[in-house]
């Protein structure tokens, strides 16, 4: 599945015209970001980070990806809705990592004073690497059930790449690109929870981060919200906590409007909370708005809930009566290890202190760039391997997917063949009325491609980049 392009790779000169038009292609499309020196406004700009060429990816694998989605969906669901399983599974991270501990603090609190909100809305992303060994197969990398991005910059990327290989030569082959349009699916997630919480004047509240170089993949959800006549509003927690409040029947109002839909870009990582933003949190989730994600969904995508999903017998209890559904989320599970205190913690930890190239190690965070690899993993594991701080990880069989060259635009970089690798993300969109899903979706899909000398990261995290897939 490696070489699609091999005559283009090698022709220096193809590759520099192809760039130059590649990168305004970009630019006119809308594949924006702020800058690192300017990135609180929008005065100067330049494109995200993506590749000259799109990456092959093969056709069985991808419509397995997609056929899986509406599963993952109600899984996230019903593992949000289980207090028990949430309870059991996190009770020993909790004991360590204390953030985790903190949010399911809050999702303990919420729980006994009673649920105000009726309308639930789940907007994830479910990643995957294809690994190589034998025939190519689909590895689940995790499922993002908070601020899944780059839904809006992907939905206009196919495009450059349809235009680069047109100059290139690739008429046929450019025809052949799929259309992928998530910005206009999450939209429609986030109105028809809106409309099912039943208020014209409420508005749909993006609660944002300080810093927002990534703002133009929002706008293009926040636009086709606006499109419809829905009124966005971008909110920090700092804004919430100095202007947000509920009144007696728990409905969210910030700065005097009254909030339908809670849709967090922020929220994933420690570093942003301080006591203030902590208290902002607990206001947004005892509320009334319909929060995407609520708090217990937050908690069904951390690593601990997705390693126990792994353990056989579990799915079955999670989603009785859907075994065709387990049966095609199952096929995407990596091996996934507990380091729990005891005998199976005990023995994972041996295999991989001998052999650390089998796996990766990961700890409950989010964002890029916290997982830990080869000798690195080799080193923590043994300080930390008699410690009850060992539970706060997971370890999880590493994917080998079968690397490509492409050339990884990039502003202020030389233009310059890298060895890549890719992961496919599926973006996921449902809402459900009390005990009524109403909405289930696959919403368009996200491919992320990074040179293989960086083992981990994304695409904000500076090390991946935006591509398209080329089906093969
Ligand atoms: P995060 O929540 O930080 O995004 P991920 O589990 O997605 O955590 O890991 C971050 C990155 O590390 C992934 O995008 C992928 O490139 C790499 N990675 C994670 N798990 C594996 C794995 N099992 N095998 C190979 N690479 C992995
Ligand atoms: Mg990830």
């Amino acid at each position: 599945m490696a070489a699609v392009w091999q005559d283009v790779v090698r022709d220096a000169a193809a590759v520099r015209e192809a760039a130059a038009v590649a990168v305004d292609a970009a630019l006119l499309a809308g594949v924006l970001m702020r800058t690192g020196e300017q990135p609180h406004t929008s005065d100067v700009v330049s494109y995200a980070p993506f590749t000259l060429l799109p990456s092959a990816v093969p056709r069985a694998l991808f419509e397995q990806a997609y056929a899986v989605q509406q599963d993952f969906n109600l899984l996230v669901d019903a593992v949000s809705q289980n207090k028990e399983f949430l309870e059991q599974t996190l009770a020993s991270t909790i004991k360590v990592d204390d953030f985790t501990a903190r949010l399911f603090r809050i999702y303990m609190q919420v729980l006994e004073e009673g649920l105000a909100q009726t309308v639930f809305l789940g907007i994830n992303r479910s990643d995957y690497m294809f690994d190589c060994g034998g025939t190519a197969a689909l590895r689940q990398i995790e499922i993002n059930t908070i601020a899944a991005s780059f839904g809006g910059l992907t939905s206009r990327t196919a495009d450059v790449h349809r235009l680069v290989l047109n100059v290139l030569g690739k008429t046929e082959e450019a025809s052949h690109l799929l259309p992928n349009n998530p910005a206009k699916g999450l939209a429609l997630g986030i109105a028809k929870a809106w409309e099912l919480y039943g208020s014209q004047r409420a508005v749909v509240m993006f609660l944002v981060e300080d810093v927002q170089r990534n703002i133009f993949d929002q706008r293009c959800v926040e636009n086709e919200l606006w499109n419809r006549n829905i009124h966005v509003v971008r909110k920090r927690f700092r804004d919430v906590f100095e202007q947000g409040s509920l009144d007696a029947s728990r409905r969210l109002f910030v700065d005097g409007q009254e909030v339908a839909v809670v849709y967090y870009r922020e929220g994933y990582v420690p570093q942003v909370y301080d006591q203030q933003n902590w208290e902002a949190r607990l206001l947004l989730e005892r509320s009334r708005a319909v929060k995407c994600p609520d708090i217990a969904t937050q908690l069904a995508g951390t690593k601990k809930v997705q390693q126990e999903l792994s353990r056989p017998g579990t799915l079955e209890k999670l989603l009785p009566g859907h075994p065709e559904a387990i049966a095609r989320i199952r096929a995407t599970f990596a091996g996934l290890y507990s380091l729990d205190e005891g005998e199976e913690g005990d023995r994972i930890a041996a295999t991989a202190i001998a052999d650390p190239d089998r796996f990766v190690l990961k700890p409950q965070r989010e964002g890029g760039g916290n997982n830990l690899y080869g000798e690195e993993l080799r080193e923590v594991l043994e300080k930390i391997k008699d410690s009850p701080e060992r539970t706060s990880y997971i370890l999880m069989d590493k994917i080998k997917p079968q690397p490509a060259l492409n050339y990884l635009l990039r502003a202020h970089s030389p233009l310059q063949v890298s060895k890549c690798i890719s992961e496919l993300g599926i973006f996921g969109v449902y809402v459900r009325q009390g005990q009524e899903l109403v909405l289930n979706q696959a919403a368009g899909h996200l491919l992320r491609t990074k040179a293989i000398e960086h083992a981990d990261g994304g695409v904000a995290a500076g090390v991946a980049v935006l591509d398209t897939p080329y089906l093969v």
